[in-house]
């Protein structure tokens, strides 16, 4: 009797405590979904009206702008009760570099040669900064009257047997390409497409300055080259008058012919770029964490990141950056803050991070994760936001193809969720997951699809926004951090592009 007793006391014991385990459980899954739905499309949208406001002026790394938005995310993590994870009890990863500054007083005209009863006259065509030029963020300072050559893509490439400034005296002179590469049949030009690379082999030519043909969009950088500038091909096709060309025959001629095609233009430029090269600037990561409740898996972390910096202005042109990347921010902000209101913590702690330096080439990710106060291999996944503001159609995994379990959550919690289509793509070097990757972390990058086409240019502003799209990216990603950091174990499989 009395053994009787004790095992139905036992049973009585046990299956209560199975109950409480499972309405604990059910307790934590509604606190989860009440965590989750705090990220809104409102609070998002304020976050980005701050960021990419006239406060800001569009957050170029070192300018004020962006120390005023470092400190206001910095603010944020600290009011919603984040651990600072430096040393000093910081919430910045302070580091110095240098940049390049565009400053004001930029200035571009064409000097039209007309025939007329006297002899020579000229027309000046002044064109306007961004719709028809914009300074290159490698730019040098000029203040130049000068000849144009035209010299095809601008391209010296012995692999693939093109030349464009072979036999091509450029010396004190302008030259004229086109943007991208020469359309060789089965070459590979590698990163020579980058105007940066583009300016290098002008240089060395000896030319006195470039001017690429494409959208004048916005750049920023570290060093200084010659003098560089991005024209519309409406501009273009202005300083080939004279010469019975035009920029889509030049392409299609060289195209045809498989090989390079270049001549001197008949009218001179009037060129003005205006640039300083800082060196030694401050700027700084903002870095926040929630330490895990787990004794030993709160020693293991999962990131949270984004690019807080942008391109700064350029005369008065402000480039806002409010799809890229004060969305990403925002969103960012908006998972730290519904994981603070957690009464109990995930196993695993989870770090947020505003990086710097994006725009100048992952300078702040690379940096933390070279510089990390904790050991990396203590990170156990990475997710990275960036260009989160627009386009409903579909949420990409960059990365998702190489690591497929971890685009496997994003998948189910979607369905679950948010039920935005997923899609993956394969790992690449564009973002600040980038630097995380190659340390041999698991990590994506997730963009939403089919959003404004404003990118790098003065229109990025919060009023071309869908709000509602940083509100599903924040609760998938919330989800999805969440269910990573409460994981027994993350090992998850990566598999190489073609392999
Ligand atoms: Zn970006």
């Amino acid at each position: 009797m009395k053994k009787i007793i004790i095992i139905l006391s036992f049973v009585v014991l046990f299956s209560d405590l199975s109950f409480v385990i499972a309405q604990d459980k059910v307790n934590q899954k509604s606190q989860c979904i009440k965590a989750m739905q705090s990220i809104t499309a409102t609070e998002c949208l304020d976050h980005v009206k701050y960021l990419a406001g006239k406060e800001c002026e569009g957050r170029g790394t070192c300018d004020e702008g962006f120390d005023k938005a470092a400190s206001y995310v910095a603010d944020h993590f600290r009011d919603i009760g984040l651990l600072p994870l430096m040393k000093d009890s910081s919430y910045y990863q302070v580091f110095n570099i240098d940049r390049n500054m565009i400053l004001d007083g930029n200035e571009f005209s064409l000097e039209l040669l007309l025939k007329s009863p006297s002899g020579k006259d000229t027309l000046e065509i002044k064109y306007q900064l961004e719709d028809d030029f914009l300074p290159a963020g490698v730019s040098s300072s000029c203040d130049i009257r000068i000849n144009v050559v035209f010299a095809g893509y601008g391209i010296s490439s012995k692999e693939n047997n093109w030349d464009d400034y072979k036999k091509l005296d450029v010396k004190d002179k302008v030259v004229l390409i086109l943007g991208g590469t020469p359309p060789v049949k089965d070459s590979d030009f590698g990163s020579l497409y980058r105007i940066s690379r583009k300016a290098e082999m002008a240089k060395n030519a000896g030319a006195s300055a470039l001017l690429v043909v494409g959208k004048p969009i916005g750049t920023i950088s570290t060093y200084q080259s010659i003098p560089v500038v991005t024209i519309s091909k409406k501009v273009a096709d202005d300083l080939l008058k004279g010469t019975a060309e035009n920029i889509e025959g030049l392409k299609h001629k060289m195209k045809q012919k498989q090989r390079s095609n270049s001549f001197n233009l008949k009218h001179n430029i009037h060129l003005k770029v205006n640039s300083e090269l800082i060196t030694d600037c401050q700027t700084m990561n903002i870095l926040g964490y929630i330490e895990g409740s787990d004794v030993v898996l709160k020693n293991e972390f999962i990131v949270v990141g984004a690019h807080v910096d942008h391109l700064g202005a350029i005369n008065d042109h402000v480039f806002y950056g409010a799809n890229d990347n004060a969305s990403g921010s925002a969103v960012v902000m908006e998972v730290s803050e519904a994981f603070s209101l957690m009464k109990e913590a995930p196993k695993r702690s989870v770090l947020f991070i505003a990086f710097t330096g994006e725009e100048m080439g992952l300078l702040g990710s690379s940096y933390f994760v070279e510089n990390s106060v904790i050991p990396v291999n203590r990170i156990k996944a990475m997710i990275n936001l960036d260009m989160v503001g627009s386009g409903d159609d579909a949420i990409m995994v960059v990365g998702g193809n190489s690591f497929p379990e971890f685009a496997e959550l994003f998948d189910t919690l979607t369905s679950q969720y948010v039920h935005v289509p997923v899609k993956r793509r394969w790992a690449s070097s564009n973002s600040d997951h980038y630097p995380f990757h190659k340390a041999g972390i698991p990590a994506v990058f997730l963009y939403a699809l089919r959003g404004v086409p404003t990118y790098h240019t003065s229109k990025d502003r919060p009023e071309t926004l869908d709000p509602e799209v940083m509100e599903n990216v924040g609760r998938l990603v919330f989800m999805t951090a969440m269910k990573l950091a409460n994981k027994e174990s993350i090992s998850f499989r990566y598999i190489e592009k073609g392999k």
